[in-house]
């Protein structure tokens, strides 16, 4: 893959400061075309919401929001971050175990939707809602066996975990949605994976959910207006061109409606690491290279403590090499990519072949966007934090 001029200027300007380079860089303008074009191509009645756990740097925020529906915030403090950021813009809040000043922080915002998890959450919410006299919207979250098991590496739901309801509480949670005044049912919510690179496979998993939306609404004597289809839309690390085919599932996906029925129901999409994975590059100046018991190591300012995505997807990441000045130390060879800690896990990727590196060369990690430097171990060590840079033109 390679690199984007606006990348390749961006890191020429960075060349003229005196210390090594250790940055975040995010190409906001190709953020803003890629929400644009994933918004273009949803059919009409689905929604958008960004879940911004993936990544919740206000200037992604920003950018987002004049194209989607609104955020998905999985804890109270996303929440707060996300009202403060993007006021006005409407919020969803998921997540197991919130608190109770969590739940009535996300009555005091009016927010659109809570993602209720369990019972006991349920019957909070009943009683914080009538404590503030305004009906709480839910979205119950289930975790039920479908006939399509997904196949995936992070799988949330369909046997045990910690999300959603199971089968024998959706009594429960429907007697009190009925009873209880201040509870606004406003329909089922599902999220079973994520890494999904298989458009066929996703719409099946769709199509089940379609399904036991129909079932539920007729067994219950439910009319319910919207149903909550999750993320996981899958980047493929190794070769992007294979991640996650947008469009093909767009007009799959306006077929699918209309087969199963689900034209006058709103549809809504709650998307992380597939919108703001791309934006991101994570750079890091080569330091020093050595060559330990017949392998190479270049070892780049930073490290797994601000760019954790190779260790929790135990993958190479997938890099480019900008040259410096300094003559080729290793060619046409293997090298591991090592960080500044002190441990060996401190790997991103491992005997990579490269053409020519050299001390004082850029590595350019790219998807560096989603999961990235907010899921990162930033204090250990206590290394400096990589510079901010976001590209707006
Ligand atoms: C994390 C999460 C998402 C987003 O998942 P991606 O794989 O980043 O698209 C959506 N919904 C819920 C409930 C989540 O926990």
């Amino acid at each position: 893959m390679s690199l984007p001029a606006r990348i390749t200027d961006a890191i020429s300007q960075l060349r003229k400061q005196p210390s090594p380079i250790c940055a975040y860089v995010y190409d906001l303008v190709a953020l803003e075309r890629h929400i644009q074009t994933i918004r273009e191509s949803l059919p009409a009645n689905c929604e958008l919401f960004y879940a911004a756990k993936a990544n919740p740097e206000a200037q992604i925020l920003q950018t987002l929001v004049p194209f989607v529906d609104g955020f998905e915030a999985a804890s109270g403090g996303e929440l707060r971050w996300l009202h403060q950021q993007c006021p006005g813009t409407p919020l969803i809040f998921g997540g197991p175990g919130k608190l109770e000043s969590e739940l009535e922080t996300a009555m005091e915002y009016q927010i659109s939707a809570f993602h209720v998890e369990s019972v006991n959450e349920l019957r909070s919410l009943a009683q914080i809602a009538a404590r503030c006299g305004r009906k709480a919207p839910v979205m119950l979250r289930l975790n039920l066996t479908l006939d399509e098991a997904p196949d995936s590496r992070l799988v949330m739901g369909g046997k045990a975990t910690p999300f959603g309801l199971d089968e024998f509480a959706l009594d429960e949670a429907l007697a009190l949605l009925r009873d209880e005044p201040w509870l606004a049912f406003q329909g089922l919510h599902f999220h079973l994976l994520s890494h999904q690179l298989d458009v066929d496979a996703h719409l099946r998993l769709i199509r089940s959910y379609f399904r036991t939306f129909h079932k539920l609404c007729l067994e219950h004597r439910l009319l319910l207006p919207m149903i909550n289809v999750g993320g996981g839309m899958g980047i493929n690390y190794q070769d992007h061109h294979r991640s996650f085919d947008w469009p093909g599932f767009c007009t799959k996906l306006s077929a699918l409606i209309i087969e199963e029925d689900m034209a006058t129901t709103q549809i809504r999409f709650e998307i992380g690491r597939f919108i703001s994975a791309a934006c991101g590059y994570y750079l890091m100046q080569v330091l020093d290279i050595k060559r330990n018991h017949g392998q190479y190591f270049a070892i780049g300012r930073g490290g797994t403590h601000h760019f954790r995505t190779p260790a929790a997807q135990n993958h190479n990441h997938p890099f480019d090499v900008i040259r410096g000045h300094q003559p080729a130390e290793i060619v046409n060879q293997p090298v591991t990519l090592v960080g500044q800690l002190c441990t060996p896990k401190d790997v991103l990727a491992k005997q990579q072949p490269v053409t020519e590196l050299a001390v004082g060369d850029i590595l350019v990690f790219t998807l560096a966007g989603a999961y990235a430097w907010n899921i990162s171990h930033r204090d250990f060590l206590m290394h400096e934090p990589p510079q901010m840079v976001f590209l707006k033109q």
